[in-house]
Order: structure tokens, then sequence, then C-alpha cells
């Protein structure tokens, strides 16, 4: 049995960024990863500016620089193509990169370390561990490194963060589950060579099709990894009334063969399977707190309903999981009082309620393809428009213009009405 101001589960973004900044801060961080890094994680690896402010805050901005730099946005739909760069902000940069999964948790997992967290990786926990109602710790499997049966252990805790990702089993034994008025995504991506690999914009299509040429509410996307590759997926929101019956495999295949003759993307020039998974969004999975323990990232439901972007918002979860924690642990010493766990849901709330209720509203209404055509085919003819729409749905308005964001919902809201 070992003792620690906290346990993290789960070394993803929003696990690692936890730890880092738990760390930082001087506290006893245990962080637990079933997997031994570096391992593939299916995700577009797109690192929007946001995400790339959360890594330089966490020292990463030099080694960032080795990776694949984009200056923007490129949206094509309905025969038209804009290039939007990304916009000024006073908090963000006006660039972000894209590095694949398989490298970015390991250099943010190794980062954390250095700040001083024990990482345990091939360190499954199975269960929480519950005392008197709260969470103690949890109990973990840990592989043996000379190949023999693996050993359960148990770990305790001050607090015990939850970061296990979408499929978060640790949360949903805690009682968490996903409100289903809200919408989720689903999203498939492959890894193609491609002679456009070092592009300095990634691309997205608006328009994307099934088969038989309906258009559907989702993306499809293609973002140069800048080493032979490009990531290439789609994804769909669960607003959309037929989204079970769509088969992404056949969704994905029908982009590959649509995407433009010029990235060299067919069956002949992938490097392995399509492989896809959930992104459970709008803050949809609650509670997100309880006595001993916080959900993060994923395992919270944090992704951005407007464009499926997850990794800076779970960098930002774990980041002010680390910081509530941090004031509830210099409260006392023994175990973290509930109350003080509550100051995170503040904080969830004062970031993103708002915006999170105004996308969430704004894909229910793009659910209906007849308007997501009417809404993407007017956007597209407008570039001042489009680059509006690019700062609402990255998240990067600037202070002052939250208010404005409020009204283009309004206006959208109100279209929808008027259309049947
Ligand atoms: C197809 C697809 C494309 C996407 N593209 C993008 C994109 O381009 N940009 C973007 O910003 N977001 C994208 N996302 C979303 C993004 O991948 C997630 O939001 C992000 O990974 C969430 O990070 P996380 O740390 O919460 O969870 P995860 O990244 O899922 O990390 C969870 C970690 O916990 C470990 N773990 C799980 N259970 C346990 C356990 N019991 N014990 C110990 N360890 C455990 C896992 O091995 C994993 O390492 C995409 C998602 C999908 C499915």
């Amino acid at each position: 049995m070992t003792g620690h101001d906290v346990v993290v589960i789960g070394a993803g973004p929003s696990g690692s960024a936890c730890a880092y900044w738990l760390a930082e801060a001087g506290w006893d961080v245990l962080l637990l990863e079933k997997k031994r890094f570096p391992r593939e994680k299916t995700c577009g690896d797109g690192l929007t500016p946001r995400s790339v402010r959360q890594l330089t805050d966490m020292g990463l901005g030099t080694t960032l620089e080795g990776h694949h730099r984009f200056d923007g946005l490129r949206s094509l739909a309905f025969g038209r193509t804009l290039e939007l760069a990304w916009p000024e902000h006073p908090g963000f940069p006006r660039h972000g990169y894209v590095v694949t999964r398989h490298d970015l948790d390991r250099l943010v997992s190794e980062r954390a370390e250095k700040a001083g967290a024990l990482l345990w990786q091939e360190a499954e926990a199975t269960a929480p561990l519950l005392e008197g109602g709260r969470v103690v710790g949890a109990t973990v499997k840990r592989k043996d490194p000379g190949g023999g049966p693996p050993a359960t252990v148990e770990v305790r805790a001050r607090a015990v963060v939850v970061s296990d990702g979408s499929n978060s089993r640790i949360g949903r034994a805690l009682g968490a589950g996903r409100d289903r008025q809200l919408p989720q995504g689903m999203a498939i991506r492959a890894y193609y060579n491609s002679p456009r690999h070092d592009e300095p914009w990634i691309e997205s299509h608006l328009d994307v099709r099934d088969r038989e040429g309906n258009v559907l509410p989702g993306y499809g996307w293609i973002f140069p990894v800048g080493d032979g590759r490009v990531n290439v997926g789609v994804g769909l929101l669960s607003t959309f009334r037929h989204w079970k019956d769509v088969n992404t495999s056949q969704l994905m295949d029908a982009f590959v063969e649509w995407a433009p003759e010029s990235w060299g993307i067919s069956p002949g020039s992938a490097c392995g399977p399509a492989t896809g998974g959930r992104l459970p969004m709008s803050l949809s999975v609650g509670p997100r707190h309880g006595p001993g323990w916080l959900l993060t990232g994923d395992a919270a439901g944090a992704i951005n309903p407007f464009n499926g972007e997850g990794i800076a918002y779970a960098y930002e979860t774990g980041r002010m999981a680390a910081l509530t924690l941090s004031e509830a642990l210099s409260e006392g010493s023994g175990p973290v009082p509930t109350s003080a766990l509550a100051r995170y849901e503040d904080r969830l709330q004062a970031s993103y309620g708002l915006y999170y209720k105004v996308a969430a509203a704004f894909v229910a209404i793009i659910g209906r393809p007849r308007l997501m055509r009417l809404l993407v085919g007017t956007g597209m003819h407008s570039r001042s428009l489009m680059e509006w729409v690019l700062r609402i749905m990255s998240n990067t308005l600037r202070p002052d213009e939250l208010g404005p964001a409020e009204a283009a919902y309004r206006a959208v809201a109100a279209i929808a009405a008027l259309t049947p």
C-alpha cells in the first residue's frame, strides 16, 4: 500500500496536465497509465492555438517547434474554398501543430515526471478504493516487468482525479453518466502517405457525403503530419436523427474516394486500418466531482461540440482540477473537503458554461441536413462571416466579443425556427 496527495488515473492529455500542475505546485502525485508510451491513440492529431498555449505553459513550446506547424484552416464546401488564418488573440498564438498522439502523450507525461510526478506505466486502475462513501485511492493491476503475472496493489491518496478517457470505466463506477439530451460525436481516422504532407494548412470539408451523395452533419478532415503522412478522418454528430444508421467506415471510404485528388489518398496509400471513437462533448458527463474525486477531459465530456476539439479542453480541465486540488489540499492534512472540490465545477461553468450551451443548441440545429446545407452554403460565400465562425468554433473570440457570439447564436436559432 502506498500513500500520495493525489492519484491521477490515465496519462492522456488531461491526466498528464493535471499531474504536471500538481507536481509543479509541490504535491506528491502518482500518475497511472494502463499502456506503455509511446502508444497509438485514435485522434486527428490537430493542436489548435488553444492547445499550443497550454503546452507552452507547461514548458513544451520549444519541443513543439520540431513538429509540423500550420497557420490556419482551409474550409471547402459546395465547390468553394476559403483559407482562414488563425485570428489574433491576446491569449493564444496564431498557429497550431499536428503532432501524432503517439509522440504527444509521451512528451506531456514525461514533462509531468520531470516536474516531480511519479508515473507508473502498464498500471491499470481496476476500481476506486472506497471508505465510508468517499474515494481514498484505487486498486491497480501492475504488469510485472519480469514477465510474471500482474500484481494487484492498492494506492491511497487524499484525492483521486479520474482522467481515463471517453469510456471512463472508473467514472462510471463512481456513478457518473452521460446526459443524453446533450450531443455526442463519433469520428474515425487513418493515416495516408501523401505528397502534400507538409502543407501549412489543415483542411476541413464541410459537405461530407455518404455513398449516395447525401450531405451529412459532420465534417471530413485532412491534417498534414509533416512526416510523409496525412491524418484523414470524418466526424458526425448525434444530433443528426439517423446517426446510428451511419456506418462510419463506409463514410470514411466515401470521403477518401471523393477527397481532392492532389492529396494522393486512396486505399493504396493507406498506412494502416482506420480506427474510430466516441467524442463526449458539451460537459455531458456528470456529476464531475464527489467525495474525494474529480473527473477531467473526455471522462467529463469536455470536448467542444462546435468542432470536436478535445485536447485543449483536456489540458485545461486537468489544469483546473490541479488548481482546485492545490487549494483544497492546502486547507488541512487529511482527505480534501468535498465543498472545496465543488470549486472545480464553478471553474468549469465559468470557462465553458455559456459557450457550451450555445454550441449544443447550434449543433442541434445543424443536425438537420437541410439547415446544415443552408448555413454552410451561405457562409462559404462570405470570408468575413467564415472568419468569425472560425473564431466562434475554435473558441478564440476575444473577451470583448463574447456578447456577439451569443447574438450570432440567436440569429442562427431564428433562421432555424423559420426553416421547415
Ligand atoms: C477520431 C478522433 C479524432 C479526434 N481528433 C481530434 C483533434 O484533431 N484535435 C483534438 O483536439 N481532439 C481530437 N479528438 C478528441 C481527443 O482525442 C480527446 O478529446 C482527448 O484525447 C481527451 O484526452 P483525455 O486525456 O481526456 O483522454 P484520453 O486521451 O483518452 O486519455 C486517457 C488515458 O487514460 C488511460 N487509461 C484509461 N483507463 C485507464 C485505467 N483504468 N487505468 C489507467 N489508465 C487508464 C488510457 O490508456 C489513456 O492513455 C479526436 C477524437 C477522435 C475519436
